[in-house]
């Protein structure tokens, strides 16, 4: 018997797992940084996960979108709304957070 496996490229494979992280990132059910699925309280997804010790920062922005349904752990940050996600540096990009000025 043939070996059944699809011949796909490193770049469309990763494009697929991409796609497929952004689901979760945005989906409501996981943590946006780790990916770990949130405990539930009350029927709702807590704003803290205990893996990454990431939690919601509605004080931030997204670099991306401007949306603020954005997680920050230790390093690193994520957007639950388009699944921007990296450094605290990429995600919060564009916004004057590190030189300590508030928003315009
Ligand atoms: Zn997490
Ligand atoms: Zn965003």
């Amino acid at each position: 018997m043939a070996e059944k496996r699809r011949r796909r490229s490193p770049a469309a494979a990763a494009r697929e797992r991409e796609a497929e992280e952004k689901k979760k990132r945005t989906g409501g059910r996981h943590c946006p940084v780790c990916l770990e699925l949130l405990p539930r309280l009350g029927g709702q997804a807590a704003l803290r996960c205990a893996f990454c010790g990431a939690h919601a920062a509605p004080d931030r922005r997204c670099g991306k979108c401007h949306g603020d349904r954005v997680w920050e752990a230790d390093s690193a940050a994520a957007c639950a709304a388009c699944g921007h996600h990296g450094s605290k540096v990429r995600v919060f990009a564009g916004q004057d957070w590190l030189t300590g000025k508030p928003p315009q």
